[in-house]
């Protein structure tokens, strides 16, 4: 078995999704650490959280690989009472290396949040369109009551619905995250409906006053899918590269569990 740095695992996760593909404003690649450190145990979560840092340390992982940066915005000071600073300080005192894979991500047809919840929800016909992946309903129309009911089921998750409950979808456009205002490019690419993590209520009026339908999946619950997904694949290519490796996907979930009453 060879061993594994976390160059390896910064190339090949730029070969499912180039870093250079992320957009201006955002923070991807290696945000903390050394390429040159070994690494033998992975932690894949959504978000380096305290309670993240607390499961690699105990999982005695070198490397945690996040979709959301830590430093999204500049950090000008690193201080241990505060949130960032506290995680930042622990993560190097600990030795553990931070890469990050968020726009480049969303971008990808197979590992983006949007891409695995249409994998889940057995969209047919999956297109993508910049960061929307579009696909159509394998029970053909359904009342969009009814796919709430099944987006809440795949998420596990709550679901809201903003729109007439019994508008037929038959095409749904996805965008994990936070990208309401990806409604719009949706439609016009045809979908009745748009499933997207974070939406804002002018979004919601216009798009239900025009009828059509928005479903708002939380933040959390359009992209959280990822990381079994994406640790998954990872877990086999270094299996299949004759890495040394074992890939954790993380098991903290940051708000509990939300479900339908
Ligand atoms: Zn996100």
């Amino acid at each position: 078995m060879k061993r594994a740095t976390v160059q390896t695992l910064y190339d090949w996760l730029n070969e499912i999704a180039p870093f250079d593909t992320a957009e201006s404003y955002d923070n991807v690649g290696l945000l903390i650490g050394s390429m040159y450190a070994p690494v033998e145990r992975i932690l894949v979560a959504l978000d380096a959280t305290p309670e993240v840092v607390q499961e690699a340390i105990s999982l005695q992982a070198q490397l945690i690989i996040t979709h959301h940066p830590l430093m999204f915005r500049s950090t000008k000071r690193i201080i241990e009472e505060d949130y960032e600073g506290g995680v930042l300080s622990e993560m190097i005192r600990q030795r553990i290396s931070l890469i990050a894979a968020h726009t480049n991500l969303d971008r990808s047809k197979d590992y983006s949040g949007s891409a695995v919840l249409a994998e889940k929800l057995h969209l047919q016909n999956v297109r993508q369109e910049d960061f929307i992946i579009l696909g159509d309903l394998p029970e053909g129309k359904v009342p969009a009551v009814q796919l709430k009911k099944q987006i809440s089921d795949v998420e596990g998750e709550m679901v809201y619905l903003y729109g007439h409950p019994e508008t037929p979808i038959s095409t749904l456009g996805i965008c994990g995250g936070a990208y309401d205002e990806g409604y719009e490019q949706a439609r016009a690419l045809g979908a009745q409906g748009y499933l997207t993590g974070e939406v804002r209520h002018h979004h919601a009026l216009a798009a239900a006053g025009s009828g059509f339908v928005i479903f708002g999946g939380g933040h959390y619950g359009t992209e959280a899918l990822l990381v079994d997904k994406l640790a998954g694949a990872l877990q086999n290519a270094m299996y299949a590269l004759k890495y040394n490796v074992v890939v954790y996907p993380s098991a903290c979930k940051p708000f509990g569990t939300q479900t339908e009453q």
